[in-house]
Parts: C-alpha cells; sequence; structure tokens
C-alpha cells in the first residue's frame, strides 16, 4: 500500500508517520518510511534549495517546477522500486502538499499544479490520512519543536489557516483515498486511529 500523511505544520505527521510505520512492522510487513521534500538523495538535495536560503529566491511557479522535480526523482528512485518489491510505502508529504501549500494558498495557481502534476506524476497515494487541526494549536505545539528548517517567515496563523481549509477541501474532493483525522488528540489516540484505518484499507 502507498500511504501518505498530510496536514499543516505541526500537525504531527513526523511522529505518525514514523508510529505507522512501526506499527506495519509489528504486523509482519517491510514498510518504507520516507518524506517531502526530500526521499532520495537528487530530491535532497532539492529540498536544500528551497528550504534554505532566502525564501524569495524563487518565484511561485518555479517552486512549483521544483517540488515536482524533487516529487519526480522520489518516485523514480525510491517510491517505486519499494512498491514494486511488494512494500508498503509511508511518505510524510507527497503531491496534495504542493496542492495546498503551493496551490490553495494562492487559489489561482493550483490550475498550474494540477497541469504540471499532469505531466510528470502518474501514481497518486491508495491512502491519505490528512492530520486535521487547529493552526493555533499546531503553532504552540509545531513551531516551538522544529525551528530552524521553517523556510518561511510568514507562517503566522492566516496562511496556516488557508492550509488548514486546503487540505479540508482537498479531503472532499477525492473522499475515495482520504480520511480526514482529528489530529487534536493525544498522540496514542491518533497512531490508534491511523492503524485502524490502515488496517482496514490493507483487509486486516
Ligand atoms: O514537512 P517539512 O517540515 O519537512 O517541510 C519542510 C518545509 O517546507 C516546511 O516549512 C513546510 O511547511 C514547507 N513546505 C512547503 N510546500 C510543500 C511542502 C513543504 O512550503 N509542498
Amino acid at each position: 500500500l502507498f500511504i501518505s500523511l498530510e496536514g499543516i505544520d505541526g500537525s504531527g505527521k513526523s511522529t505518525q508517520t514514523a508510529r505507522l510505520v512501526n506499527w506495519l512492522e509489528q504486523q509482519g510487513r517491510a514498510p518504507l518510511r520516507t518524506r517531502e521534500p526530500g526521499g532520495s538523495p537528487g530530491a535532497e538535495e532539492i529540498r536544500r534549495l528551497l528550504v534554505e536560503g532566502d525564501p524569495d529566491r524563487w518565484s511561485a511557479e518555479t517552486e512549483i517546477l521544483l517540488f515536482t522535480a524533487a516529487r519526480r526523482d522520489h518516485l523514480e528512485r525510491t517510491i517505486r522500486p519499494a512498491l514494486a518489491a511488494g512494500r508498503d510505502v509511508v511518505t510524510d508529504r507527497f503531491a496534495d502538499s504542493t496542492r495546498v501549500y503551493q496551490g490553495a494558498t494562492r487559489g489561482e495557481l493550483r490550475g498550474l499544479v494540477d497541469r504540471i502534476h499532469a505531466a510528470a506524476i502518474d501514481v497518486e497515494p491508495d491512502l491519505t490520512l490528512i492530520l486535521d487541526m487547529d493552526p493555533e494549536l499546531a503553532l504552540s505545539r509545531g513551531l516551538a519543536r522544529d525551528s530552524g528548517e521553517d523556510r518561511f517567515e510568514d507562517f503566522g496563523l492566516p496562511f496556516q489557516q488557508k492550509l488548514r481549509a486546503g487540505f479540508r477541501a482537498l479531503a472532499e474532493e477525492a473522499p475515495e483515498r482520504c480520511v480526514l483525522v482529528d489530529a487534536s488528540a493525544d498522540p496514542d489516540t491518533i497512531a490508534a486511529t491511523l492503524a485502524r484505518i490502515t488496517a482496514s484499507r490493507l483487509g486486516l
């Protein structure tokens, strides 16, 4: 199964990705844990171009191309080989992050994101777990935790509210693969919920 975890900054994706991978291992499976932007040597190099340095270095359009170039490499070098070997893949972010961060926050760019994805990204996750929570809670939990690597200074509440709305809209747009999960609960409860949803997708 190809599984992605999505959500706003500070929603606990990294923690829950790790916990879901552990759970899959406990089921006797051989999951691969990966992340975006990054997940392959080339894509990690592109991540540095995106995340480090002057945040205004790229136009919004160039940024979409860079995220997509990284995703294409991640798909070719990491995700597809693992799926072909019969492994589950659990990724912390995938195409939906670009749809929402680059597309939904600047509505006029969503069409460009979709056209570029159509040309370059021919896989969707089987299951997308969207960690949904109030940005105020996420900001207090999240940005305190992983300062340093964030590329935007404008991670203010209005931006995060737009992201949350974008992810919620996406869950309605693609209900066959997206599940909205309440991420304000405690980590154990969230992990149990994600395991239950995944078990049902796997027929366990
Ligand atoms: O999820 P992670 O913290 O690794 O993402 C790295 C940075 O890139 C974060 O600041 C995140 O908000 C940002 N990002 C973005 N657009 C994406 C994916 C991530 O701006 N499509």
